[in-house]
């Protein structure tokens, strides 16, 4: 996290003025007076704390951070209420809706920075931990879970919108070779290249990138032409070949390869089954394996390239 952002949300200037005196030598601080403008900026600047007042006229404290709870973009933003009204049920009533902490007008500016920087400490400790339950720790990539997770969303997209997807599975070929001759760091090593590589070659927003396990990696190209997954694999195939990694084991290489399998969905169904697809792609990479490595294989898109071109 560069400098941490928080937004204010207060309809009344002073107290917008004595938080923002007190916290923007180390926060990057922003000031909203209306509740409907408050989720507009929250979505736009992305702040890492709102610190939020319950008494306006518009739209009160308890109503924008339902609001904010309730909208994907923005739920995970931590909110501590800072308020004048300093009943139990209140204080109860805004914790519940999933604020962090509750500060009680009038509040001494000393401690509130104090709880803020705890308050930022511990989020970005959440985040960091969660970042690493979504990243292969090798490679830096997206792991398994990640794909499929994303997997799941571009099924969903693909179905709803008459898309395809396309995904390939990437295999090191003779890596058990490399690792008995090389070593295992250095077998490591290339694993670290071959995923950079692969980032290279599969590089739009949207395409996710992820070790799938061991020496194995998988792509995933959302919202394709049926035709580009094959076009991506055989990039990534000479990306690979073009780091020029010694093998002199490698049977008839002698630099390091990857083998690829694609399968592509049809636009045209209405019903992706993901596990089919996986298990499509496998195939793919197990003949090309069979064809002598080094090589991409691909289901056969033609069909769906041609109903493609039928509906333009
Ligand atoms: P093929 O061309 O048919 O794919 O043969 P291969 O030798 O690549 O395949 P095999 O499945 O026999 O061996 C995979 C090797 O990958 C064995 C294992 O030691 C190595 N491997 C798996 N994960 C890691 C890792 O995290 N680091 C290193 N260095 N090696 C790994
Ligand atoms: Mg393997
Ligand atoms: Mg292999």
């Amino acid at each position: 996290m560069n400098k941490p952002k928080i937004l204010i949300v207060d309809d009344e200037k002073m107290n917008i003025e004595l938080l923002h005196h007190s916290l923007k030598d180390q926060y990057t601080v922003i000031a909203v007076k209306e509740g409907v403008i408050a989720l507009d900026v929250a979505k736009r600047e992305r702040p890492d704390l709102i610190l939020l007042d319950i008494v306006m006229p518009d739209m009160d404290g308890y109503q924008i951070c339902r609001a904010l709870k309730d909208d994907p973009e923005t739920k995970e933003i931590a909110v501590i209420f800072v308020s004048g009204k300093d009943a139990l049920e209140d204080e109860l009533t805004g914790l519940n809706l999933g604020a962090i902490d509750y500060f009680r007008k009038p509040f001494n500016t000393a401690l509130v920075r104090a709880r803020i920087k705890n308050q930022i400490e511990l989020i970005k400790k959440t985040r960091q931990l969660e970042e690493m339950a979504w990243v292969d720790g090798l490679t830096g990539i997206w792991n398994r879970r990640m794909f499929d997770t994303k997997f799941s969303e571009a099924c969903r997209y693909a179905q709803r919108n008459k898309r395809a997807v396309s995904i390939m599975l990437i295999d090191i070929d003779y890596f058990k070779q490399y690792n008995d001759n090389y070593g295992h760091a250095a077998g490591d090593d290339v694993l670290v290249k071959v995923a950079k590589a692969l980032l290279l070659g599969a590089g739009r927003p949207f395409d996710t990138v992820a070790r799938y396990g061991g020496e194995e990696f998988i792509i995933l190209l959302n919202d394709v032409h049926p035709q580009d997954g094959a076009l991506v694999g055989e990039k990534v195939r000479e990306l690979v070949e073009a780091l020029d990694i010694e093998h002199k084991y490698s049977s008839i290489h002698k630099v390091l390869t990857v083998s690829v399998g694609v399968a592509s969905s049809r636009p045209s169904n209405e019903f992706i089954d993901q596990d089919a697809l996986i298990k499509l792609a496998d195939k793919c990479l197990y003949e090309a394996k069979g064809a002598g490595r080094n090589c991409v294989i691909s289901n056969d898109f033609r069909p769906a390239y041609d109903e493609l071109n039928s509906l333009e």
